[in-house]
């Protein structure tokens, strides 16, 4: 292991996959594994499901790039789709969360910068947030942890208190451009905004001539049972992002904006060789397609009022180790006493995947497809996953 080709950033589990069908994962060794992560909620649809890997591999027959020299239909196929179930006029497609929010970035700069205001720079961003790893996105997200070492930090970003309205006022000087957060935290742990904050954060942005930025790129695409997180709260950004979901596997990100939000971005402004290509947006439209059904949302939140009824009796099991569940439809967390990383081991040893997050959270982020039975399944694996642990516990 220690001889590996790749580069080291992953402190990965000593497990890998061979295949996958629906909400489950079958090892190299044979193991089938319940799969409660998504691969970091990626795998909207869960893993090979039969529409996407149709509408793939027809596309992939036909055409798979071209750039953006060129109309591509399934863009604009894809943008359409998003802008008819949203409050966006106008879409930019990339490959990524990070590149997403670099998007949504430069644009709300660039708007300040068109609008009579070029000293608009700056961005408010919230500490347990996470936007992405690339070097502004870093510095959108603040941790110290992950910018150590890499040279200067980017400037223009703010980190306030979550949650802490006057922080917000107190931050904002003549040079803020934007205000961006995440309507639930999830690398953070799953740390729910309450709708009045991001009610006053619209009702500030608006009285400053602000942009109000929410990064969609976990909550997003069917996710918390909405379309959108920002559509439970009733509070419309100015732009959006959007990625993990969005191509249920399939790398695909987007920054979505009002025409008005978006009217610096010219031609030239920006640019991305891949994003946006006829194959991820294939996918992506399939995907969209999909989730966007009232019934399928309407799934999703019937099964995260069962995970999280079910999981809370367990929770209430085991005390000593874990202490609450939160979370918006399937976007669940468990907070922790005893170290998470124990809990995903004790979890995987019982053939159930989660992914460990900020605050000693475990999530509980299966596809959106999962059934009762499935979740019932789970939630008596996380039970004996725990009561293994409790047996190991010294004292
Ligand atoms: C995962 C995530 C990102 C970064 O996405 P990448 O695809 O890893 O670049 C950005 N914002 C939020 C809210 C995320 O959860």
């Amino acid at each position: 292991m220690d001889r590996s080709p790749l580069y080291d950033t992953f402190a990965r589990a000593p497990v890998s996959f061979v295949r996958g069908e629906g909400c489950w994962l079958e090892t190299d060794d044979g193991r089938r594994m319940l799969d409660f992560s998504s691969g970091v909620a990626v795998n909207s649809l869960g893993h090979a499901h039969p529409k996407l890997a149709a509408v793939l591999s027809e596309q992939a027959g036909k055409l798979w790039h071209v750039s953006n020299l060129y109309r591509i239909p399934e863009q604009e196929r894809l943008a359409r789709l998003l802008c008819d179930a949203t409050f966006a006029e106008k879409v930019f497609f990339a490959n990524s969360g990070a590149e997403a929010v670099e998007c949504a970035i430069k644009t709300a700069r660039r708007y300040q910068f068109v609008s009579g205001h070029p000293e608009r720079t700056g961005i408010i961003t919230f500490a347990g947030a996470f936007h992405g790893r690339t070097l502004a996105t870093l510095a959108a997200t603040g941790n110290p942890k992950y910018l150590e070492g890499f040279g200067p930090t980017p400037e223009g970003f703010d980190q306030v208190p979550l949650g802490d309205l006057k922080a917000v006022e107190a931050a904002i000087t003549a040079e803020t451009a934007a205000i961006m957060i995440e309507p639930i935290q999830g690398e953070g742990g799953i740390r729910l905004v309450s709708g009045r904050f991001l009610r006053d954060l619209r009702e500030l942005a608006d009285r400053l001539g602000l942009l109000l930025v929410f990064d969609e790129v976990q909550t997003g695409i069917g996710r918390t049972g909405k379309l959108f997180a920002y559509e439970w709260s009733g509070v419309t950004p100015d732009i959006m992002t959007s990625a993990k979901g969005i191509g249920s596997g399939f790398p695909l990100g987007a920054c979505l904006a009002t025409a008005e939000a978006a009217k610096g971005m010219t031609p030239g402004t920006h640019g991305s060789t891949f994003g946006g290509n006829p194959l991820a947006c294939a996918v992506g439209a399939a995907v969209v397609e999909i989730v966007k059904a009232p019934e399928f949302l309407e799934h999703v939140r019937s099964m995260g009022l069962y995970l999280k009824q079910q999981l809370a009796a367990v929770v209430d099991d085991h005390p000593d180790l874990v202490a609450e569940v939160r979370g918006e439809g399937l976007h669940i967390g468990v907070r922790c006493i005893v170290p998470v990383g124990d809990v995903a081991a004790a979890m995987r040893y019982q053939d159930l995947l989660g992914v460990a997050a900020g605050e000693n959270v475990i999530r509980l982020i299966p596809p959106l497809i999962v059934t009762r039975a499935e979740i019932d399944e789970a939630v008596g694996r996380f039970d004996r996953a725990l009561a293994a642990l409790s047996t190991a516990k010294p004292g």
